[in-house]
């Protein structure tokens, strides 16, 4: 490990880390270098990072990849990032809330690649505000911390297989990269961080017939994770629509491959 002061130090970035935006930035060259290498831009890609903070991340892509389009909610951080980008290429920066990007909007037509060592206080919403806008999005590379990216990549039996696993991996193929520790940030956050990718399935291989459906019926299945599906979905779904999908209704939602879940909600609700 190479541990370094922010690859910004002294470039006007003066004011202190705000906790409220989860802002833990990367300060350690070896990590930007790693993330960077698994984002590998290439020429002709959209690509829009989410949270650039003092720009750990955006000045080295924006070496590689002279055009690139960053959200950041701090307006302390606009000025001093509009100045590093300055002699390096093209920087867009969108100055507001991520949660209010309208992603299908940016991509214009087309698809965008989307990175980020994303606020840990809102990565949850971020990714289900991703899954909004799947079809515009072709891969995102985020980190999170590592708990968040075991439960987003977990497989059905283990203990944290969960809501995160089965809403993500029906939409997108997961793949965890490698682990961050928290002496590369600067604050160091109190937990292990990792990186991940997401790859957006085709919509029309995915096979919901009814998103709001299908997020209700993992909803309640994990919501009482301990009883069997029976129990768990009573009320949501009735003993017909388990034999047509084919599921154990006295299996626990944690058994339950994706698969399965996607077949148990496309039968008809009560
Ligand atoms: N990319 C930088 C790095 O790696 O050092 C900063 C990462 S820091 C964990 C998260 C960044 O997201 C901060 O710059 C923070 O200001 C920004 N942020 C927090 N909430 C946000 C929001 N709702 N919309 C856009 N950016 C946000």
């Amino acid at each position: 490990m190479n541990p370094t002061h922010s690859p910004r130090d002294g470039a006007g970035f003066h004011a202190p880390p705000k906790k409220s935006l989860g802002q833990h930035f990367l300060a350690d060259r070896t990590y930007v270098d790693r993330i960077v290498r698994a984002v590998n831009p290439k020429a002709g890609d959209r690509l829009v990072e989410i949270g650039p903070g003092q720009g750990a991340i955006t000045l080295p892509m924006l070496r590689q990849h002279p055009q690139l389009t960053v959200i950041e909610f701090d307006r302390d951080l606009i000025a001093p990032l509009t100045e590093a980008a300055a002699t390096l290429g093209e920087l867009t920066i969108i100055h507001r809330d991520v949660l209010q990007v309208d992603f299908t909007e940016l991509a214009a037509g087309t698809q965008i690649r989307l990175v980020g060592n994303l606020p840990y206080n809102i990565s949850s919403p971020i990714l289900f505000h991703a899954l909004e806008h799947a079809a515009a999005i072709s891969d995102m590379t985020f980190m999170l911390q590592k708990e968040v990216v075991d439960r987003m990549a977990a497989a059905p039996g283990s203990k944290v297989y969960g809501r995160l696993s089965v809403m993500l991996q029906a939409w997108c193929e997961v793949t965890s990269l490698f682990v961050v520790p928290p002496g590369a940030f600067r604050p160091p956050p109190k937990v292990d961080s990792a990186v991940v990718r997401l790859v957006p399935r085709d919509p029309a291989q995915v096979g919901i017939n009814d998103k709001a459906r299908f997020a209700e019926v993992v909803r309640a299945a994990f919501g009482q994770r301990r009883k069997t599906l029976r129990n768990a979905l009573n009320g949501v779904c009735d003993a017909a629509q388990f034999e047509a999908a084919g599921v154990r209704s006295d299996a626990r939602a944690e058994q339950l491959e994706v698969a399965d879940f996607i077949r148990l909600a496309n039968t008809a609700p009560i």
